[in-house]
C-alpha cells in the first residue's frame, strides 16, 4: 500500500485534523514487473542477431566473399557502427532492467581507489591523446580502501571519463582531473571536465534514464542516456551519492561518494 497523509489547516492555520489516503500498489507493482521482465527478454532476444549482424558486414567490409567498392565499404563502416551503438544500448537496457527488478548480484570486497581509477583511464588515454585534451589523476597515496565491487565501481568511472572525454574540446584547451580525498568515512571521487557544462535545470534530470541535453543544433552525438541512470542504480546500491556541479559554458564535475571499508 502507499499511504499519503496531508494535515488540513483552518483559515488561521490551526489544525483542524488529517485527510489519509491508502492506495493498493499491487497492480502497479506487477505493471512495473512486467515491464521489466520485458525490456529484459527483448534486450537478450537482440544480442543474438545483433551479433550476426556485426559479424556478417565485418566479412563483406574485409572482403573475404569478394571486392567491394569504396562506398559500398562506407556504407558497410555505417552498418558496423550503428549496430555497435545498437549492442551498447541493448547491453545497457539490460544493465539497467536488472537493477530496476533487484536482480543484481555486488560483489563487495574491500578495494583501492587508485586501482580502479587507474583501471578505468587506461582505456582512454590513447583518445585522449588523440584529442589533444590532458587527462589527469590526482589522487594521494595510501588513501584507505572502500567497500566496493571493483566491475561496476569502474564501469561508473569509465562511463564519466568518457562523457568527459565526449564533452571537451578538442582545440587543446580541454582537461579532464580524477580526483579523490578522504572525507570522515567516505572516499570522495570527482571526475572534472572544462567542457560545454550543463545547464541547472538539467543537473538532477541527467541521471535519469533516456535523458539527454540536447545541442542548439539537436545532436546529442551517440550516447544512449542510460549511462548516468546506470551509475546512480550502481553508487546507490554501495549506499553512496552521485550528483554534478556544473556551470553552463565551464565545465562539469561528476561527484560521488563510497564508504571507508573496515
Ligand atoms: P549519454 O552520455 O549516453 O547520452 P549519460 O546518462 O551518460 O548518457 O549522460 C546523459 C546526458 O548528460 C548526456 O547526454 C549529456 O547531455 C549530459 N552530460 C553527461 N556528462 C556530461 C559532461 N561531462 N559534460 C556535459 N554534459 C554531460
Amino acid at each position: 500500500y502507499r499511504i499519503n497523509v496531508r494535515p488540513i489547516m483552518d483559515k488561521d492555520g490551526d489544525n483542524v485534523g488529517v485527510v489519509t489516503l491508502m492506495q493498493d500498489i499491487t497492480k502497479l507493482k506487477e505493471i512495473d514487473d512486467m515491464k521489466s521482465d520485458f525490456v529484459s527478454t527483448v534486450s537478450h532476444e537482440f544480442r543474438t542477431p545483433l551479433t550476426s549482424i556485426s559479424m556478417a558486414a565485418g566479412l563483406l567490409l574485409d572482403k573475404t566473399s569478394g571486392e567491394i567498392n569504396e562506398n559500398q565499404a562506407e556504407l558497410l563502416e555505417a552498418i558496423i557502427e550503428d549496430n555497435e551503438r545498437l549492442k551498447n544500448l541493448v547491453s545497457d537496457l539490460l544493465d539497467l532492467s536488472k537493477f530496476e527488478s533487484g536482480k543484481v548480484t555486488m560483489d563487495i570486497e574491500l578495494q583501492d581507489i587508485n586501482e580502479m581509477i587507474e583501471y578505468a583511464v587506461k582505456q582512454f588515454r590513447q583518445r585522449a591523446k588523440d584529442r589533444n585534451i590532458s587527462l589527469e589523476i590526482d589522487v594521494k597515496e595510501n588513501m584507505p580502501k572502500v567497500n566496493a565491487d571493483f566491475n561496476k565501481i569502474s564501469w561508473v568511472l569509465t562511463n564519466l571519463v568518457g562523457n568527459a572525454l565526449r564533452y571537451t574540446p578538442r582545440d587543446g584547451s580541454g582537461k579532464i582531473v580524477i580526483k579523490a580525498k578522504e572525507t570522515a568515512n567516505k572516499i570522495l571521487v570527482s571526475v572534472a571536465d572544462n567542457g560545454k557544462g550543463i545547464a541547472e535545470e538539467y543537473q538532477e534530470r541527467i541521471f535519469s534514464k533516456f535523458i539527454q541535453v540536447k545541442d542548439d543544433n539537436g545532436d546529442e552525438k551517440g550516447g544512449t542516456g542510460l549511462g548516468l541512470a546506470i551509475s546512480k542504480e550502481i553508487i546507490n546500491a554501495h549506499g553512496g551519492e552521485i550528483w554534478v556541479d556544473s556551470k553552463l559554458g565551464d565545465g562539469s564535475i561528476f561527484y560521488f561518494s563510497l564508504y571507508v571499508g573496515t
